[in-house]
């Protein structure tokens, strides 16, 4: 079959159907029986273990390593999904690389730690692929607690709420659920519907039901919610993206997460339109993957530029040689001026005395697609509710400033934006207003 591969401007089918599903195929592979007993047998199972501390959600790693060298690993997949429900996305995204693995004392000694991610992988598929729910539900206490958003937060939050007994109702805007493990994670990470699958899953402790295509602020208001429901837990996430003016031509120009989003609806990626020069301004986890999958869709060359130097960029060093691996050409101390149709013209900076100042030099880039990942913003919150950071102003576990109203992941001031810790967020939010609505807090 004929292919685009040289088309210039913004074209799907660069690549033939086949290549692009390899490419877009598990970017690490399960582990076999035999490959996770030889990596559960690397593990020292430390007293009081440094990896477990890393977690946000404070998994129990040893126990659970030492339950898949023992041959049982569905045991090993109730010690995960106790403290972390979502424990089957996040062996597949979290930078273990910057927590557990990192922590890990063989990574200290050795500069190889036991392979953690990829041992929970091999024991949450057990049960989540294999269609068994660990979990029973509290009888029902007949109080009702609304969600905002069926992402990890949201999702975390209700499973808890309804393992105790509440009934929960999730709200979210988009047609389907999982926020950004569906909208947004690299699709090589969570490749054949992963997103849905765990959704279903987890749903299958009961006593959750959710409503889509419903946007608080357009569909419903906040007192609504405050009316029905006994309480109500805001897991938005970050719906808006930060503002960048550029002048010049802007077709071609469009944010990361868009064309994210929508390239992960696509069932096999062979309709998505790339340029054939790509240009992806920002430094982080999301440049990172608008780059590698334009690569994998059959952009020619895919430049990540950035303002800062390369120490400075929020992509963790395993991101960045992800992205090298895959052909990306990473430059750094670059800040975007003017676009015209066809090339980017992007000023050189330095850093003096600790401001980042341009130069005076410019420099002048092929491309036919831009695709801007320099942040998200909070949009949509209510205004009632006080603000910090520009996020959900929350204390403790994510007590909001209104009574009532709890907040986690990322649309919640403090933690860092990633999967896991909004998991931990929306757990450790459900605990506090169970404790609220039975009298214990
Ligand atoms: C491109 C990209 C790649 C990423 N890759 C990784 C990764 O590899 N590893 C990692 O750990 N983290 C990654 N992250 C970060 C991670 O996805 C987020 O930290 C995490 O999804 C936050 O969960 P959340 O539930 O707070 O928000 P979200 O996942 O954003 O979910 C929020 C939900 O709320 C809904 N919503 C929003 N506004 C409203 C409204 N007004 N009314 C009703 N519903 C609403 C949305 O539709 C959505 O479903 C990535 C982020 C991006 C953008
Ligand atoms: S730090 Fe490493 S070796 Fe120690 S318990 Fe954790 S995974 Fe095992």
């Amino acid at each position: 079959m004929p292919t685009n591969l040289a088309m210039p401007g913004i074209a799907a089918g660069r690549l033939p159907a086949d290549q692009i599903a390899v490419g877009f195929s598990d970017l690490e592979p399960p582990l076999s029986d035999h490959e996770a007993l030889v990596a559960a047998d690397r593990c020292y199972f430390c007293y009081d273990a440094p990896c477990t501390t890393a977690c946000p959600t404070a998994i129990d790693i040893p126990l659970f390593i030492r339950q898949i060298a023992t041959g049982t690993p569905e045991a090993a997949a109730r010690t995960i999904f106790a403290q972390n429900v979502l424990g089957g996305i996040c062996a597949r995204v979290c930078p273990t690389e910057t927590l557990c693995e990192e922590a890990c004392v063989r990574e200290t000694a050795e500069g190889e730690p036991v392979q953690i991610g990829r041992l929970q992988r091999y024991a949450t598929d057990r049960l989540i692929l294999g269609d068994v729910h660990p979990f029973t539900r509290a009888p029902e206490t007949g109080r009702k607690i609304a969600v905002v958003g069926a992402g990890p937060a949201g999702l975390a939050c209700a499973h808890r709420l309804a393992m105790h007994g509440h009934s929960v109702t999730i709200y979210d805007a988009r047609p389907k659920g999982g926020g950004l493990n569906e909208y947004g994670i690299a699709a090589y990470k969570a490749t054949n519907d992963f997103a849905q699958a765990e959704l279903d899953w987890l749903m299958k402790i009961g006593g959750i039901t959710v409503e889509y295509d419903r946007r608080l602020g357009a569909d419903f208001t906040l007192t609504e919610l405050q009316q029905s429901h006994d309480a109500v837990f805001l897991g938005m996430g970050l719906a808006g993206v930060n503002e960048m003016t550029l002048a010049g031509d802007h077709e071609g120009i469009e944010t990361a997460v868009d064309w994210i989003a929508t390239m992960r609806q696509s069932p096999d990626k062979t309709d998505v339109p790339v340029g054939r020069e790509v240009v992806v301004i920002g430094g982080g986890m999301t440049a990172v993957d608008a780059a590698v999958q334009s690569k994998l869709l059959g952009a020619d060359t895919v430049t990540i530029a950035y303002r800062r130097d390369k120490a400075a960029m929020p992509a963790s060093g395993y991101e960045q040689d992800l992205a090298a691996s895959k052909g990306v050409r990473l430059l750094f101390n670059l800040t975007p001026k003017t676009v015209a149709s066809g090339s980017i013209t992007l000023a050189r900076t330095a850093n003096r005395d600790g401001k980042l100042v341009e130069t005076g030099e410019q420099v002048t880039l092929t491309a036919d697609q831009v695709l801007l990942a320099i942040g998200q913003t909070l949009a949509g919150a209510p205004e009632v509710l006080a603000l910090d950071g520009g996020k959900i102003a929350v204390t403790g576990p994510g007590r909001s400033s209104v009574p009532g109203i709890w907040a986690g992941g990322d649309c919640a001031a403090g933690g860092e934006d990633l999967t896991v810790t909004a998991v931990a967020e929306g757990r450790d939010a459900a605990e506090d207003i169970h404790a609220n609505l039975m009298g214990g807090a």
